[in-house]
């Protein structure tokens, strides 16, 4: 797998397994510990969570999949703002080490921003990183004004990477964000790269244009989608997926990406333009 640099010098694969709407029901369990295991096998070991995800479950879940194999797996989870002072970074940190059956995480993300000033919530990173209960800290939902305000704070230049709403449908950070973390050298994760549900799938996966790059390659729109982000550069992107149809697929546009020319990678452009102006950024 295709790794990018973080600031510390660790790698970050390019190209992961999402998990929200995991861990809330019962009766689906089985299947998404089994999908994120197909995952694993298929050489997607990044593991997106988070404690807001099924308030604890879907990192449940993801301790259960990845029982046994921890050390193959880069994982990540994110801390609610509410919790995101000095104390409450702490518990909640040891929580999800709890429910994830770890002792580490290789990434925690500030969800987004609350409250709690930033310099408190990363100087409570530092600390767990220093401790060795975290390995990287980062932030999610963070526009470029936030993560100037982030980076010129102390530890701020530890930042490891930025995780937004990016896809085809949703090419704002382009303008400036975008640019800006290629030149700091901090990755951007790429969440929703398909538009997270059946509903709002439909205007990013119906557009004729993916459909032609699709036909091109004998491939699904959806894989087209996620290839066409990991062309990207500094851009991890982690679909999340329970049908095991779908993890397949996402592990194969991995392959389908050097593959698409660079009329491929242009013909999205005219029903997806890229912004010609900044605009605030979107999130879920
Ligand atoms: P997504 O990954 O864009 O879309 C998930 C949906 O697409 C599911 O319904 C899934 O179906 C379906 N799908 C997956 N692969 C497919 C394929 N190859 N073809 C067709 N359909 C496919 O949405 P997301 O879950 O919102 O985003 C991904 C991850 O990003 C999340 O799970 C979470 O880890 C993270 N995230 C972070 C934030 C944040 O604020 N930081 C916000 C949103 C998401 P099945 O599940 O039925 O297979």
């Amino acid at each position: 797998m295709k790794q990018l640099t973080l600031p510390s010098g660790r790698t970050i694969p390019v190209l992961g397994q999402g998990t929200w709407y995991m861990g809330e029901d019962p009766g689906a369990r089985a299947g998404e510990v089994a999908a994120l295991r197909l995952g694993l096998e298929l050489g997607m070991t990044l593991v997106d969570t988070a404690e807001m995800y099924g308030e604890g479950g879907a990192e449940e879940v993801v301790g259960e999949a990845i029982a046994g194999r921890r050390d193959e797996v880069f994982l990540v989870s994110k801390v609610y703002p509410h919790n995101a002072d000095r104390a409450g970074v702490r518990a909640a940190c040891e929580r999800s080490l709890r429910r994830l059956k770890t002792d580490r995480l290789d990434l925690y993300l500030l969800h987004w921003r609350g409250g709690v000033p930033l310099a408190e919530t990363l100087d409570a990173f530092a600390r767990l990183r220093d401790e060795g209960k975290i390995l990287d800290f980062g932030v999610s939902n963070f526009d470029l004004d936030d993560m100037q305000e982030a980076a010129a704070l102390p530890h701020g230049d530890s930042i490891a990477a930025d995780q937004v709403l990016y896809n085809l449908a949703r090419r704002g950070i382009e303008w400036d964000l975008l640019p800006w973390c290629r030149q700091q050298g901090i990755p951007v994760m790429a969440y929703s790269p398909l538009e997270s549900n059946a509903a709002d799938q439909a205007p990013l996966l119906g557009r004729p244009q993916l459909h032609t790059v699709a036909g091109r390659h004998g491939v699904t729109p959806a894989q087209v989608a996620v290839a066409w982000l990991l062309r990207q550069d500094g851009v991890v992107t982690i679909p999340k997926a329970v049908q095991p149809a779908h993890v397949r697929a996402n592990r194969a546009a991995l392959d389908l990406a050097p593959r698409l020319t660079e009329d491929d990678m242009a013909t999205p452009d005219a029903g997806f333009p890229p912004p010609k102006r900044r605009r605030p950024l979107e999130m879920r």
